[in-house]
């Protein structure tokens, strides 16, 4: 039997008030961090799937590496293993970079370049909505893509310099761009320059096809730990303010668009799967992050850098699914309260 994981919390909680960003003086609910505790043991050991290798330098991520952890949008924080370590976002961009461009244009001219629609392929698929001629979704790499060409900006560092802002104020502590992944991608990204002049050719992208890459290769790179991306996740799940500053990071009425989008799309080709099983709005990287939120709850990270053939990280989906029934959260599981606040705190 699922916990039913919101109204046992809302009594248990501290005020966020009294917490803040440093782990050591975190809050605990024992039942929760046992439930990670021992998912991360039951899984420690698994082995299966392959470090990405077609970006050289992520090839030398340890693969034993395997961090869990879940934000509250009260501040709390549950964290095992290996959460402390940094690795690159990389798609995990995605959602965020896709929530700037609605701030920044709205949804009618954003949607101009990209659709809504789960492609079924491949993250890299070299491949436009053949009405539309938009990429299908802003979750794969040719709508990311279409993405950093809205939002990058003149001087090009400054649009770099802005998409970083805002992912600090999510993860709530500064961080930075890993030079020699940014370095690794420039050299060898061949697929996406031909997805971006595939979009040139369509009238997608502008001519600045260096200048979009440069922006979308620099997202791909953050370096980020467990708790700076379930912090972003729990960003994303308190109506887009910060649990622990306090901060509102991202404006709301978009939020609804970029879970919708995670939802159908953000786990490639295994995205119908991952609904059924997990039930989550999520993003995985091919850096071996998966990101999950559960709307007006919590956010999950988990990071273990060996992928299956869909390039998700294979214990990070184990993770999630186990705690995902563990804890109750499919977003159509009868435990789970979701949004609705009033029931919860009764
Ligand atoms: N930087 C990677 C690429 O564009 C991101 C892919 C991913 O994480 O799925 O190939």
């Amino acid at each position: 039997m699922p916990i039913s994981f919101l109204p046992r919390f809302a009594v248990l909680a501290t005020s966020l008030l009294e917490w803040h960003s440093v782990p050591e003086n975190m809050s605990t609910i024992p039942e929760i961090e046992q439930v990670v505790q021992r998912i991360h043991q039951k899984y420690q050991n698994f082995d299966e799937g392959d470090v990405a290798t077609y970006i050289p330098e992520l090839a030398k991520a340890d693969p034993g590496h395997f961090g869990i952890c879940l934000a509250t949008v009260d501040g709390h924080l549950f964290c095992a293993g290996d959460w402390e370590h940094e690795f690159t976002i990389q798609s995990i961009c995605k959602p965020f970079a896709f929530q700037l461009a609605l701030e920044e244009f709205g949804r009618d001219d954003t949607l101009q370049r990209v659709g809504v629609e789960p492609s079924g392929d491949a993250f890299n698929s070299i491949e436009l909505d053949p009405k539309t001629m938009r990429p299908f979704n802003p979750m794969i790499n040719a709508g990311a893509i279409a993405i950093s060409s809205l939002i990058k900006k003149n001087p090009p560092e400054s649009g770099v310099r802005a998409f970083v802002d805002k992912m600090q104020m999510a993860a709530g502590r500064t961080l930075r761009i890993d030079p020699d992944v940014l370095a690794s991608e420039t050299t060898t990204g061949n697929r996406n320059r031909a997805i971006a002049y595939l979009m040139l050719n369509c009238g997608i992208i502008d001519g600045e096809v260096d200048h979009t890459l440069h922006q979308y290769f620099s997202q791909c790179s953050l370096l980020v730990n467990c708790q700076d991306l379930a912090m972003m996740a729990a960003t994303l799940a308190n109506m887009g303010s910060n649990p622990v500053t306090g901060e509102q990071v991202f404006d709301f009425q978009y939020i609804k668009d970029v879970l919708t989008v995670m939802f159908t799309c953000g786990l490639y080709d295994h995205a119908g799967e991952w609904a059924y099983r997990v039930g989550l709005p999520a993003k995985s990287g091919v850096g071996g992050g998966i990101l999950a939120i559960v709307n007006r709850q919590l956010g999950i990270a988990v990071y273990s850098p060996k992928l299956d053939a869909q390039g998700n990280s294979v214990r990070g989906i184990l993770a999630c699914k186990e705690l995902a029934s563990h804890l109750g959260l499919h977003a159509f599981e009868f435990t789970n309260v979701g949004s609705n606040f009033m029931q919860a705190m009764m």
